[in-house]
């Protein structure tokens, strides 16, 4: 049976054809810089974390070294760039993104950290779902913190946080795991350095689950039939497979 992601679910409604290339084709496509660099922000957020746990004396310097060490590593000249634009460009925003973090939480003490990059699974009817969270922090009032680190330009629109079910399912895989009555989700915009914090209503979570159940049945159906459908309009500019999409 399919261990269902946020990712699966997402690449499914962005477009069905898209998904079938990507997950039962398993096309390869050459990496996109955007999505290299917040890997590496990820990583890097996850060693500061490790860092300061282990009580390092210069977190902020050993994370620095670490982050520029894995890009010289894992960089390569295949990775795709925006026209007109440099690796050197997105390697600073990812150093902004680190920095913004620290400044903006130093010297950590607002809550503790219980995990990071945490493994979560539930099920989505009779369907597994499975997912990483980036940091889950407890806070001195009781409350768990359930983050997800984001290196986007720009903050999305309000119906995001409202409709979006990523952060609402990981939520329920936690407190399903462990009982937790207090639950606070945060999305840390790192490269802008804002954060929004949301607390969602039982019926929230429950319009998460049921959206995501219907993708999978969705999918499910899908895959039945056999027919995979191009969703084609202006988001195919943002497409990764579009090379290996005769659309239109
Ligand atoms: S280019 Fe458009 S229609 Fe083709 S796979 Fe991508 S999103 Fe789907």
């Amino acid at each position: 049976m399919t261990n269902y992601s946020y990712s699966r679910l997402s690449q499914f409604r962005f477009c069905p054809f898209a998904y079938k290339l990507c997950y039962l084709d398993r096309v390869r496509v050459a990496d996109n810089v955007e999505p290299f660099t917040g890997k590496r922000v990820h990583e890097a957020l996850e060693r500061l974390h490790s860092l300061l746990r282990a009580g390092s004396d210069a977190p902020l310097d050993e994370v620095m070294a670490f982050y520029s060490k894995k890009w010289d590593e894992t960089w390569s000249a295949g990775i795709s760039l925006p026209e007109g634009a440099t690796a050197q460009e997105f390697r600073d925003k990812g150093v902004r993104c680190i920095k913004n973090y620290f400044y903006s939480h130093s010297p950590f003490d607002d809550a503790e950290t219980l995990s990071v990059e945490r493994r979560v699974s539930t099920r989505l009817g009779a369907y597994p779902f499975i997912g990483v969270v980036d940091r889950i922090a407890l806070r001195p009032d009781g409350v768990h913190e359930v983050h997800d680190y984001k290196t986007n330009a720009a903050l999305p629109e309000e119906s995001y946080f409202a409709e979006d079910f990523q952060l609402p399912l990981y939520q329920l895989a936690l407190q399903r795991e462990f009982g937790w009555n207090e639950v606070e989700l945060v999305w840390d915009f790192v490269a802008l350095d804002r954060e929004v914090r949301v607390r969602k209503s039982t019926a929230s979570l429950e319009k998460a689950e049921r959206t995501a159940l219907s993708l999978v049945h969705s999918i499910e159906e899908t895959m039945d039939d056999n027919i995979f459908l191009k969703n084609d309009g202006p988001h195919c500019k943002r497409c990764a497979y579009a090379a290996h999409c005769n659309r239109g």
